[in-house]
């Protein structure tokens, strides 16, 4: 064991990798809740038969996790930084980051955070507008929010120190639910907890075939209640840690590796899958299938059919052409809400001719809170017809005179697709007069700025603004190119007319041709 290893093990006042395993007593605890009110034959079905058993699923697993683990920044700053609080605090962004979020799409953002603000006070001490620019393009505002107020209450109330156990995070911080609790008490500070999100759900359910809805919130608490009682007291972080990456790397949603899997011989969904195609195999050499089913298998739940709360529910047959990802079971996806929104890309030049865009700031709560946008207006259903006079009459603010209709250039369309809104906006174009939108517009609006295209890509704007912006200069490019040929070819005509004449006449003679030509036979 490393000497930082060690020293974090005893400043946590929990006992690390002693040589010994420890039986934590809150894993009994947790144990006992799992084991109750099950009969025995579903505990060890949808559970695990014994603590033997428990013991060599996390020895498999960890002993895989140490070979093949990702190399991420946040698991090195868990693992090298020897000050608890620090540490905490590079888990909690990853974890934060890392909600709804690709890895591969945090690792930037994580690596640029960590520079700029690498101390809890340091973030602290940043403003909203610093958080939100960071943030700009990795979605789901809120969360940088809600980090940057958590650091302050942390530093203004707590003297600094992060909440050293799962239910304090969750209890104190904004934004800290079960799952994020748990992960930083377990990988920061040692906590012997377990955790549940996608990647763990998907995992512990093909492991002990559950096929129940996972969104049921008795199913929910039943893989809580396993997870905790998986999670391995010695290395609690790191086993945590295994599960998810087992279920980002090997055991994912629609093609899960089996063949690598460190816990294959754990898994009761493979095991189903190896019996369906056993049992297939034998009918198609003729041996009656009900002959095959009469012999009872140990690795089916001994509940009668249908009437057990985590099967495959009796509507959902096996199907085997998902194998096993059978489970988890699908939940019906909830449509996303549609929503059209007019914008526009309102321009002026006045510093050396430059181009300068107008930006709003969006109010501070709900969708995108903070962030800036081109001046926007949700339009309401029915109200699409409109859409250009609702924008000309909600630019007058900004222009400071009435815009007319006929001044609006329409762009185009972009479709943006949130979590829970299929959002198309309409994007129009109105460049202004030299009169118009001048500076004292600024003092007179404060929650507008004019910006250059550089100062706008790194303000806090939304990936849907970034598109909208993108679909503005195609369409200008487009415009010029199509000026640009259109003046081309008024000056070919204007010198070439006999070359005109020629390509007409030929392509008349092509024509005739093609008439006078022998036709295919059939
Ligand atoms: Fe997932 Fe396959 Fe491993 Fe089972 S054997 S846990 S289904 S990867
Ligand atoms: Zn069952």
């Amino acid at each position: 064991m490393s000497k930082i290893r060690m020293a974090r093990s005893s400043k946590r006042g929990i006992q690390h990798g002693t040589g010994k395993r420890q039986k934590s007593p809150r894993k009994r605890e947790e144990s006992v809740i799992l084991y109750k009110g099950l009969p025995s034959q579903q505990f060890s079905f949808h559970t695990f038969s014994s603590e033997v058993e428990i013991e060599t699923f996390q020895k498999r697993l960890l002993a895989w996790y140490n070979k093949c683990k990702r190399d991420l920044p946040w698991r090195k700053l868990a693992t090298t930084e020897a000050d608890a609080d620090r540490r905490a605090y590079a888990v909690w962004v990853s974890e934060i980051m890392l909600q709804q979020t690709q890895v591969a799409s945090v690792i930037n953002y994580y690596n640029r955070w960590m520079l700029k603000w690498p101390t809890l006070q340091n973030l602290a001490g940043a403003s909203l507008e610093e958080v939100n620019e960071l943030w700009a393009g990795l979605g789901y505002y809120s969360r940088g929010k809600r980090l940057q107020e958590g650091a302050r209450k942390i530093v203004s109330e707590m003297a600094g120190h992060m909440p050293r156990t799962a239910e304090e995070l969750q209890k104190l911080l904004p934004g800290v639910g079960k799952y994020t609790a748990g992960a930083i008490a377990s990988i920061a500070f040692g906590q012997v907890t377990g955790v549940v999100d996608g990647n763990v759900i998907r995992v512990l359910c093909r492991i002990r075939a559950i096929g129940a809805d996972p969104t049921n919130s008795a199913v929910t608490d039943r893989l809580w209640a396993l997870s905790h009682a998986l999670v391995d007291p010695a290395h609690p972080g790191d086993f945590n840690q295994a599960m998810m990456e087992l279920g980002a790397t090997v055991c994912t949603p629609r093609a899960p590796l089996c063949t690598e899997c460190p816990v294959r011989q754990h898994c009761r969904a493979h095991r189903r899958m190896e019996k369906e195609l056993k049992d297939s195999t034998k009918r198609l050499i003729g041996r009656s299938a009900s002959k095959c089913s009469q012999v009872l298998d140990v690795e089916e739940c001994a509940s009668p059919a249908g009437c057990c709360s985590l099967c495959l529910p009796p509507s959902e047959l096996w199907d085997p052409s998902l194998g096993v990802t059978n489970f988890p079971r699908k939940t019906a996806k909830k449509q996303p809400r549609i929503e059209n929104t007019a914008t526009c890309v309102l321009q002026r030049r006045c510093h050396e001719d430059k181009p300068e865009y107008l930006i709003v700031q969006r109010p501070c709560t709900g969708l995108l809170a903070g962030l800036w946008e081109f001046p926007s207006i949700l339009l309401c259903p029915g109200q699409e017809k409109q859409h250009k006079a609702t924008m000309a009459k909600h630019l007058q603010a900004w222009v400071g005179s009435d815009v007319a209709v006929g001044r609006l250039q329409h762009v185009g369309e972009v479709l943006h697709i949130f979590s829970h809104i299929r959002q198309t906006y309409t994007i129009y174009f109105l460049n202004l007069d030299k009169h118009e939108g001048n500076c004292k517009m600024e003092s007179a609006l404060p929650l507008c700025r004019w910006v250059t295209k550089s100062e706008f890509q790194n303000s806090a704007v939304s990936t849907a603004m970034k598109k909208v912006l993108k679909a503005y200069e195609k369409w200008r490019s487009t415009i010029s190119v199509s000026k640009v040929t259109k003046r081309k070819r008024d000056s070919l005509c204007a010198s070439e007319p006999a070359l005109e004449a020629d390509r007409s006449s030929s392509k008349r003679q092509l024509s005739l041709d093609s008439f006078l030509a022998p036709q295919p036979k059939n």
